[in-house]
C-alpha cells in the first residue's frame, strides 16, 4: 500500500544509536546482592537518595517493586516526572525515536485490524506511556494519509502518561497550536485538546480511567518501566530481594535478602526451574485491565517492549546517558528498567483473550512490509545524507545484534477474531474465516 511519501528527519539517527537502550547486552549479570564497587561520592547523594534513606530508616529495607516505583514516577522526585530523557541527550533512545518508519507500520497495524474485525464506525486510540509523543505522529499521520480509508470512522485519541514534563512534550508534538489545550490537574483527564489532523486528545495517568469504549491500544516500552519485586532461591525457598542501607559505607544502598518469605511470593510459578526471578504484579493489573476490555468491547492490543517468554533470570538495569548505571547508585538520575516476561502477560489474559506472540521485532516488521517502505522513502529521497539514515535507522531496528532480536511484539485480540466472527465471513464462504493477524503471519498486510 502507497501512503504517503515524506521522508522526515529524524534527530536519533546517528553514532549514538548504537547506544539504544535495548542494544545494550545485559552485563549486570552475577551483581545479585551488590551495588557494586563504585564509592558513594557525595555529588550522588541525589534528593532522592536522601528521600529513600529516610524512608528505610523509618521503616525498615524496601522491595526492588518499591524503589523502583519511587525512583521512577515518585510525583516530587521522580525520574520520569520532570524531564525528557529520551534520544541523543538524554539517556536512552526509542525505535520511534530512531526511524519513522516504525511508527507508519505500526498505524498500518492499526488499520488493518480496524479493517479485519468490520470496520467499527469509531474506535479509540489509547498508548501507555507515550515517551515524546513521536510514535503517536507518525502513526496519526499515517491515518491521515489513508484518510479515504478512515473517513466514516470517530477516531479519538488517549494518553496514559504519568510525566509532567513529558505530557507537555507530547502536546507539543501532536496538538493544534491555535486550538488550547484544556488543563485540569484534579481531574482523572488532566488535559484535553484536538491534535494537528482534528482528532480529539485527552491525557490520563491511570488506564483506568480512560473510557471503556471500542479501542485498539499500544504500549512500548512501557512494561519495561514497571515495579519488579526480585527473588532468589535459597536452601530455605525462594526469599524476596530487598534494599537496605549499607551499613560499612554512609550513604550507599545494598541487597538484602529477606529473611522469610513474602507476599509477592504468590506470583512465583509451582514448576519454576530458574534460581533467581523477577514478577511484575502491576504488569498482571495492566494485562487484566486491557484483557477485560477488549473482551468486552473488541479491539486489539500491541505489546512490544525488550523481554523474554519466561527464561530470564536477573534483567533489572539501570541507564544514563547511553550507558549502563549501577541501579543502587544516585538513584532519581537514571532510568531502571526489567525485561518484560511475555509468559506472565500471556498466562494472565489467558481464558479472557487470545494472545499473539512474542515474536522478534526484525520478524514483526518485515511481516509488516518494512523493506517496501524503506525502498519507497529511499526513491523518494534525494539527499545523500537522508539516505544514509533512513538506511542505519533500518539497520538500527532489524539488525538482530541491535533491537531486532531483543525487541519483541505481542498482541491481545478478542477470541473470535483468530476463529473468524461473522462479520470476517464472506459472500462465498459458509463458514467464519479468520484473516492473518498483520505482522504475526508472512501473509500481513499486501
Ligand atoms: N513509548 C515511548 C516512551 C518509552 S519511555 C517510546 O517508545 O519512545 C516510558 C514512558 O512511560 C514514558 O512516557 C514515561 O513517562 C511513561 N511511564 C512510566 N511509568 C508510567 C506509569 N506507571 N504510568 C503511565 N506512564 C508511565
Amino acid at each position: 500500500m502507497n501512503f504517503g511519501m515524506s521522508v522526515l528527519v529524524r534527530s536519533g539517527v546517528g553514532p549514538l544509536c548504537a547506544l539504544a537502550r535495548a542494544a545494550i547486552p545485559s552485563i549486570w549479570r552475577g551483581k545479585y546482592f551488590s551495588s557494586g564497587n563504585e564509592p558513594a561520592e557525595n555529588n550522588l547523594v541525589t534528593p532522592m537518595l536522601r528521600h529513600l534513606m529516610y524512608k528505610i530508616k523509618s521503616t525498615g529495607p524496601i522491595t526492588v517493586a518499591e524503589y523502583m516505583k519511587e525512583v521512577l514516577t515518585n510525583p516530587v522526585k521522580g525520574y520520569y516526572v520532570h524531564r525528557d530523557m529520551l534520544g541523543e541527550k538524554g539517556d536512552f533512545i526509542t525505535s520511534p525515536e530512531i526511524s519513522q518508519i516504525f511508527g507508519e507500520l505500526l498505524g498500518i497495524w492499526f488499520i488493518s485490524e480496524w479493517m479485519a474485525t468490520g470496520k467499527s464506525t469509531a474506535f479509540q486510540l489509547v498508548e501507555l506511556g507515550p515517551g515524546r509523543g513521536t510514535l503517536m505522529g507518525d502513526i496519526l499521520r499515517v491515518f491521515s494519509q489513508l484518510g479515504s480509508v478512515l473517513k466514516n470512522c470517530d477516531i479519538s485519541v488517549h494518553l496514559v502518561e504519568v510525566s509532567q514534563k513529558l505530557s507537555e512534550v507530547q502536546a507539543l508534538t501532536l496538538t493544534e497550536e491555535k486550538v488550547p489545550l484544556e488543563r485540569n490537574a484534579e481531574s482523572p483527564v488532566y488535559m484535553k485538546g484536538v491534535t494537528k489532523s482534528g482528532i480529539p486528545i485527552s491525557w490520563y495517568r491511570d488506564l483506568h480511567d480512560v473510557p471503556k469504549g471500542h479501542s485498539f491500544y499500544l504500549a512500548h516500552e512501557f512494561f519495561d518501566v514497571l515495579p519488579v519485586h526480585k527473588f532468589q532461591k535459597t536452601p530455605q525457598g525462594w526469599r524476596e530481594v530487598f534494599i537496605d542501607i549499607d551499613p560499612q559505607v554512609s550513604d550507599k544502598l545494598r541487597f538484602v535478602l529477606a529473611p522469610s518469605a513474602t507476599p509477592a511470593e504468590i506470583f512465583i510459578q509451582h514448576d519454576e526451574t530458574r534460581d533467581h526471578i523477577e514478577v511484575c504484579p502491576d504488569a498482571g493489573v495492566i494485562v487484566e485491565e486491557l484483557s477485560w476490555r477488549i473482551a468486552l468491547t473488541g479491539g486489539a492490543a500491541l505489546v512490544a517492549d525488550y523481554g523474554h517468554d519466561g527464561t530470564k533470570t536477573d534483567t533489572f538495569r539501570g541507564f544514563c546517558g547511553h550507558k549502563l548505571h549501577d541501579v543502587l547508585i544516585a538513584p532519581g538520575t537514571a532510568d531502571l528498567t526489567a525485561d518484560v516476561d511475555f509468559s506472565f502477560l500471556r498466562r494472565t489474559a489467558q481464558g479472557k483473550v487470545a494472545s499473539l506472540g512474542p515474536i522478534t521485532q526484525h520478524t514483526f516488521l518485515k511481516n509488516m512490509g518494512i523493506d517496501v517502505r524503506l525502498k519507497v522513502l529511499l526513491d523518494k529521497s534525494n539527499e545523500p545524507s537522508m539516505k544514509q539514515q533512513l538506511l542505519q535507522g533500518y539497520d538500527m531496528l532489524m539488525n538482530p545484534k541491535k533491537m531486532g532480536e531483543r525487541f519483541n511484539f505481542f498482541a491481545l485480540l478478542p477470541h473470535q477474531r483468530l476463529q473468524g466472527g461473522r462479520d470476517q465471513m464472506n459472500a462465498c464462504q459458509s463458514k467464519p474465516f479468520a484473516s492473518p493477524v498483520a505482522g504475526f503471519s508472512e501473509l500481513a498486510w499486501q
